[in-house]
């Protein structure tokens, strides 16, 4: 058993985190998950700053691509892990990413919620594997939409994507930690519990959470 504290970001640049006083201006911290829209040399600079690699997925906006002397190529964050499609383990919490939003537009990083059920599918075989090698498959869904429930948008672009409510159902992670829909508002809610018992956490700016694991 272990707690695991982890910094989550999404969508906006908080000048809490891109400080020159980060990270000794937050309370301590094992691991940062993004869950999209952050730009790249934002990844990076966290990357400079902590001893675990940054875990990231690319949100609809696709900032995360950085240009390097070509203008024609552009390259991920360095020292960054990419959960896209994947299940990676790191700082003891084993995280399975989807990046991007429902598609709204023409454009990469958006899928039809069919393209989304078939990636979720495709994930078996590595959530199986963690299963049998850490006795869980997942604690951290890591995506940058909003599953459908109470923190999808109201609006197209924002709808949830049934894929991951699947995914709560079939894989049961602790926590889903996803961005694309900014919170606003006093009563803007962070955070619900699903009826799978999942809690499903906005990370728009950054917030602080500890999970903890077997
Ligand atoms: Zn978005």
């Amino acid at each position: 058993m272990g707690v695991v504290r982890v910094l989550a970001i999404a969508d906006a640049v908080s000048p809490v985190v891109y400080s020159e006083n980060f990270p000794g201006n937050l309370p301590p911290f094992d691991v940062a998950l993004s869950a999209g829209d952050m730009p790249g040399h934002v990844l990076e600079f966290i990357a400079t700053k902590t001893r675990t690699p940054p875990v990231y997925v690319i949100g609809n906006h696709a900032n995360a691509y950085l240009r390097g002397e070509d203008p024609d190529e552009a390259r991920l964050p360095g020292g960054c892990i990419n959960a896209h499609r994947r299940v990676v383990r790191v700082a003891g919490l084993i995280v399975a990413g989807f990046d991007g939003s429902a598609r709204y537009r023409p454009g990469p990083h958006q899928y039809a919620q069919a393209t989304y059920h078939a990636m979720h599918a495709g994930m078996t075989p590595q959530l199986l594997w963690h299963r049998a090698r850490y006795g869980r498959a997942v604690d951290v869904l890591l995506t940058h939409a909003a599953p459908v429930g109470p923190q999808a948008g109201d609006d197209w672009p924002h709808r949830g994507v049934g894929a991951f409510n699947r995914f709560h159902a079939r894989w049961r992670p602790q926590v889903h930690v996803h961005g694309h829909v900014h919170l606003s508002g006093a009563n803007a809610s962070r955070s619900y519990v699903t009826a799978h018992g999942v809690r499903v956490v906005n990370a728009f700016e950054f917030t602080l959470f500890e999970i903890t694991v077997p």
